[in-house]
C-alpha cells in the first residue's frame, strides 16, 4: 500500500513525503481510515511501530476542513513524559508543516504563565503530560475542554502512573473520538478503557 491510498489531503501526503514515509506502517494502515471513519480505537502498538503518524495524520485531516475556534482545545494528545510530549509535539509539528495547524506543548518545566498565555490563543492540538495538564484546568484557567473533538491518550498504562486524572475524560464533551494506546492491559487501564472509549475498535502492532 501506499500513503495515497489512505485518503488524505494533499499537504499531509507532502509532509509524509518530505518525512521519507514510502508506505504506510502496518499500525497506520489500520490506523488512519478507521479512525478517520470518527472510529474509537483502543491499540497496543508500542513505540516504533509508527503509532503517532497512524494517531496524527486522520486528527489533522480533520483539523484541515474545521474552521477555527478560540480559547478551546479542539485535539489533546496525553502522554506520560516530557520527553514523549516533545517528541510527539515535534512528529505533529513535522506533519502538519504544509498547513496552518498549530499544536502547543505543555509540559513541566516550563513557565506556566507563558504555556497559560499561549493556550488563550486557542492552539488547535495541545500536547501535554497529565499532570501539568491538570494545573492548568484548576488553576489558569487558561483553555477549555468544551470544544474537544478528539483525545488521545497515549501509552494509557504509564499515563495512569504519571497522575492521570478522570476529571479530563468527565470535563470533555461525550461527543468526542478517544484514541487509546496502551502496551499493558490492567485492571486500571481496562477501567479507563470503559470510562472513555465508545464501541472501540482494537488493533495490534
Ligand atoms: P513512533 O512509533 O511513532 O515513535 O515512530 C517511530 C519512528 O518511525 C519515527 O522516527 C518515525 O518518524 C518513523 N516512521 C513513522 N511512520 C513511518 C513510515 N510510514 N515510514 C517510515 N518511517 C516511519
Amino acid at each position: 500500500g501506499s500513503f495515497s491510498d489512505l485518503q488524505l489531503s494533499r499537504p499531509l501526503l507532502r509532509a509524509c513525503e518530505a518525512l521519507g514515509y514510502t508506505s504506510p506502517t502496518p499500525i497506520q494502515a489500520a490506523c488512519v481510515p478507521l479512525a478517520l471513519a470518527g472510529r474509537d480505537i483502543c491499540g497496543s502498538a508500542i513505540t516504533g511501530s509508527g503509532k503517532t503518524a497512524a494517531f496524527a495524520l486522520p486528527i489533522l485531516e480533520r483539523l484541515l476542513f474545521r474552521p477555527r475556534q478560540t480559547a478551546a482545545i479542539y485535539v489533546l494528545i496525553l502522554t506520560p513524559t516530557r520527553e514523549l510530549a516533545v517528541q510527539i509535539h515535534s512528529m505533529v509539528s513535522k506533519l502538519a508543516q504544509f498547513t496552518d495547524i498549530s499544536a502547543a506543548l505543555v509540559v513541566g518545566g516550563l513557565s506556566l504563565q507563558a504555556q497559560a498565555a499561549a493556550l488563550r490563543k486557542g492552539p488547535e492540538i495541545v500536547v501535554a503530560t497529565p499532570g501539568r495538564i491538570i494545573d492548568h484546568l484548576r488553576n489558569t484557567q487558561s483553555f477549555g475542554l468544551e470544544d474537544l473533538a478528539v483525545l488521545v491518550l497515549d501509552e494509557a498504562d504509564r499515563l495512569l502512573e504519571m497522575g492521570f486524572k478522570e476529571e479530563i475524560v468527565r470535563l470533555s464533551p461525550k461527543k468526542r473520538q478517544t484514541l487509546l494506546f496502551s502496551a499493558t492491559m490492567s485492571e486500571q487501564v481496562r477501567d479507563l478503557m470503559s470510562l472513555s472509549l465508545k464501541a472501540p475498535v482494537r488493533l495490534a502492532a
